[in-house]
């Protein structure tokens, strides 16, 4: 498993004193691979640590402390600049996004747009242009810091990631990917070199909606993500939500979503469904809002969403 520190501002209260500084290197070396299995290989030198737009990153290197020995820069890899389309028909099948596909690209692509509307929302959100143009689906998922709404938005899409690394290849759910907060379960050498996320059957709502506390470019510090699929009668067949930013990672309540199965407009299950994940809920207390704020707007944001995708759905 691998653990990446956050940025100040996105760091929960330390709980224990903090080591004191450990030797580092007075420069950073860069590998630059041009294929995966070159970048595989530098990853395994000792030290080596991967580097897609550096967003994240800057933050290390500027801070002795925590200064990366090794780079292996991901942008000159092919394999992982791809947009894909996988078993395609009609307009629908599975996109495969390359980690090194920028935010910025994600957002401007049309088609990806019609197929998972949900991604192009969340992706043109995320900061301002000039980190958009450089972060990565890779390096949003892999930067493990709880704060990012990309995460919530792929974990209620039910969205895959797949890791290559000395002992092959293996593909997580994005629900599974976080075992806890700030881990990820990518082991030392692997890489996140795709996300793969299903494009939702036809008559599917979704809506993401924020709670922002500071600037309009910071990280959510609440996301909540609604996922409903309604039959032509306009009566929920599929609902899922995931709720982050205001926790340590995203969570899914399933037997919550369930309630929303077999109504239509006029849904009466919405309260339940709100009150019951702002009572379950553990949320994070830092600088964008304390916990028991958080829990309450949980409360009002998961309704809020609901409402937002029943109106557009069961129209
Ligand atoms: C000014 C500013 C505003 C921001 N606002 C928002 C916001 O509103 N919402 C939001 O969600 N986020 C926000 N962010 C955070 C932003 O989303 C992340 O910094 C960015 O997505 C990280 O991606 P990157 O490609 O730059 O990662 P990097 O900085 O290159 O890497 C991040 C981490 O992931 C690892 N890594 C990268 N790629 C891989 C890979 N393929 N496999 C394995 N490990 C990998 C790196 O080793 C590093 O530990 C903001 C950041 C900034 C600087």
């Amino acid at each position: 498993m691998s653990t990446t520190a956050a940025t100040p501002t996105d760091a929960a209260p330390p709980t224990a004193p903090e080591a004191p500084p450990a030797a580092s290197p007075a420069t950073t070396r860069w590998a630059h691979p041009t294929s995966l299995a070159e970048a595989l290989a530098e990853l395994a030198v000792p030290g080596s640590v991967p580097a897609a737009g550096c967003t994240q990153l800057a933050f290390a290197l500027a801070d002795p402390r925590r200064r990366p020995g090794r780079l292996v820069a991901l942008g000159g890899v092919p394999e992982l600049s791809a947009v894909q389309q996988m078993n395609w028909a009609d307009g629908r099948g599975t996109v495969v996004l390359g980690a090194a596909v920028t935010h910025a690209r994600v957002a401007a692509d049309a088609d990806l747009r019609a197929a998972v509307p949900l991604l192009g929302d969340v992706f043109s959100r995320v900061g301002n242009v000039r980190v958009r143009s450089v972060a990565t689906v890779g390096g949003v998922l892999a930067g493990a810091v709880y704060a990012w709404d990309p995460p919530t938005v792929l974990h209620a899409l039910d969205a895959r990631v797949r890791l290559d690394g000395p002992n092959g290849r293996r593909t997580v759910a994005v629900e599974d990917f976080y075992p806890a907060g700030g881990i990820t379960v990518i082991e030392p050498g692997e890489l996140l070199t795709s996300v793969e996320i299903d494009v939702p059957p036809p008559r599917t709502v979704s809506r993401y909606l924020t709670l922002k506390t500071r600037s309009a470019e910071d990280s959510s510090a609440l996301g909540v993500a609604v996922v409903l699929g309604f039959d032509p009668s306009g009566v929920c067949v599929r609902a899922r939500l995931a709720v982050g930013s205001a926790t340590d990672r995203p969570v899914t309540f399933t037997d919550l979503d369930a309630l929303l199965l077999g109504e239509g407009r006029g849904s009466t299950s919405a309260k339940a469904v709100a009150d019951g994940y702002a009572d379950r809920v553990t949320c994070v207390d830092d600088l964008r809002a304390g916990a028991a704020y958080r829990v309450e707007m949980v409360r009002v944001y998961v309704r809020r969403a609901i409402a937002a995708a029943y109106e557009a759905g069961a129209a």
